[in-house]
């Protein structure tokens, strides 16, 4: 607007909508075009490969203070984004514990943007979604229609949201008013010395510290000796301190091992300790045909965290956090500021999402996993679960059946623990050999495991969470491994550093 005349002809208000919208449906299906050719041809191209100099000196340059025109941004990500990904949607990806993704979710991704809704609260179509999503995987978990849940970032915070309610639930007092300081004994944790790393930052971030979050032994096949638990729970109540939770892990990080649910249950309601089930890996087995039998029980907890960037294979980030005592989650959140006051009708009538979590503002994360569910129906992600847990099994028999290969751990689910291991060789020698072996594969771009120490014993970990991967894909690890471990242990590698 000029502001002497006051005429509109005169100025083009500024927007970031494109000036011309047909340049950017072109351009739009280029990309779409692209999509579709990069995630059918995935299995073509290496699975990782290193970052030439150029590419990640192209990401160091400042902010930028001009415009140029998207068809040249895109075309920058093709040259030096697009061909050096991560790898999880590869079928020979089985790091850690990652999804492999889905185009339908990448879809849903993108509709989420295009419709921008703030799933905070309000009453609109996206909200139904976010709380269908939550009550489909209550329903999946065997959780009652009162449960209560939130969709989150991933399992990390779904398990900071399950121990916040308990931690606020146990602690006899109004901890959101009063804080740690007015409790009349230190709160305990308990979880297995093969709890997942996120449980400790949940525990210091929730001011309880370290200390309080206690590791029970686990035995031979990784579970929680239950009887050591017992031990703890009995120490801590008579040195004055005050258990709360017992955090059962479904499905380790480190080998998949599933504590013993009905067991674990039966102490907490024995000791009235609050029960958290960390399913980020095993508790979407309670739809797998198969599966479902080894986390028996799991309804029986009073919050599970789960991950549907797991093993519903939705594009990153969502977790979820169930909690089954609804008043005890809502309580744990809830605060209506005057800028947030529901109003009888229109957009800020209905629930307020933002009451069951950490987050004011949150993102439509719900819609990719209800148009993979709505398309695939879940059925056949329980298929898939069962034919992940197939694959690790005859992985597992390749790997007892080829010579120089160990199994180091049972196979309880899809993660498979193993060494290359040639005979004579001492131990530090035989972990730089694996590492050596995991790297090379990696760099060659052909497969992809990661490493990790269990029980003292260094072993490579192929966690086989991937729709994508075939029996044929397993045969190339198997060769690949034994092939690169043959070269290397005639070569001076070993020799230490
Ligand atoms: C992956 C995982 C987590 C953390 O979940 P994120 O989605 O990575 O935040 C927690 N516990 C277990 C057992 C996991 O496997």
């Amino acid at each position: 607007m000029d502001a002497v005349t006051g005429k509109a002809e005169s100025v083009r208000a500024e927007t970031l909508d494109p000036v011309d919208w047909e340049t950017m449906r072109d351009l739009a299906h280029r990309i779409v075009d692209d999509a579709v050719d990069y995630t059918r041809d995935v299995r073509e191209r290496p699975l990782w490969q290193d970052m030439p100099p150029p590419v990640r000196a192209r990401f160091r340059s400042p902010v930028p203070q001009g415009e140029r025109p998207l068809a040249e941004v895109y075309d920058d990500l093709v040259t030096n984004l697009l061909p050096y990904p991560m790898g999880n949607i590869h079928p020979r990806f089985w790091m850690w514990y990652m999804g492999a993704g889905n185009f339908t979710g990448a879809l849903g991704d993108f509709l989420a943007a295009i419709l921008g809704s703030n799933l905070g609260g309000g009453d609109h179509a996206a909200a139904e979604i976010d709380k269908q999503v939550v009550n489909w995987l209550k329903e999946m978990m065997g959780y009652p229609a009162t449960a209560s849940g939130t969709l989150v970032s991933g399992g990390s915070m779904a398990n900071l949201i399950g121990l916040t309610v308990a931690r606020n639930q146990m602690s006899g007092i109004d901890l959101r008013e009063l804080g740690l300081g007015a409790l009349k004994a230190p709160l305990r944790f308990y979880g297995s010395d093969q709890i997942h790393s996120c449980h400790q930052i949940a525990v210091e971030a929730m001011g309880l510290g370290n200390q309080a979050l206690c590791r029970v032994p686990s035995d031979a096949a990784c579970r929680m000796d239950v009887v050591a638990l017992r031990g703890a729970v009995e120490r801590d109540r008579a040195a004055g301190f005050a258990p709360a939770c017992v955090i059962a892990t479904a499905g380790t990080v480190n080998t998949g091992a599933i504590d013993d649910l009905e067991q674990i249950a039966d102490f907490c309601a024995e000791q009235h300790l609050w029960l958290h089930v960390d399913g980020c890996i095993g508790a979407l087995l309670a739809i797998a045909p198969m599966g479902k039998a080894l986390v028996r029980g799991i309804a029986r907890a009073d919050s599970i965290a789960l991950d549907p960037h797991k093993w519903l294979h939705a594009p990153f980030e969502v977790g979820c956090a169930l909690v089954r005592n609804a008043q005890a989650h809502f309580g744990s959140f809830t605060l209506t500021p005057e800028y947030l006051e529901s109003a009888p009708r229109g957009i800020a009538s209905g629930v307020w999402l933002h009451d069951f979590g950490l987050q004011t503002s949150r993102g439509f994360r719900a819609l990719k996993v209800w148009m993979a569910l709505e398309e695939h129906g879940v059925a056949k992600f329980g298929r898939l679960i069962d034919q992940d847990l197939a694959h690790a099994q005859y992985l597992t028999e390749r790997i007892m059946a080829t010579r120089d290969l160990n199994l180091c751990f049972p196979t309880a689910i899809n993660i498979v623990c193993f060494r290359y291991d040639p005979g004579g060789l001492p131990e530090p020698a035989l972990k730089r050999l694996n590492i050596e072996i995991m790297v090379r594969m990696q760099e060659a771009g052909v497969a992809a495991v990661s490493d990790t120490t269990v029980h003292g014993r260094h072993c490579l970990r192929a966690a086989i969470n991937n729709h994508r991967t075939t029996r044929a894909d397993l045969d190339i690890l198997i060769d690949e491994v034994v092939r690169q471990g043959a070269a290397l242990s005639r070569a001076s590698v070993l020799a230490a550093p």
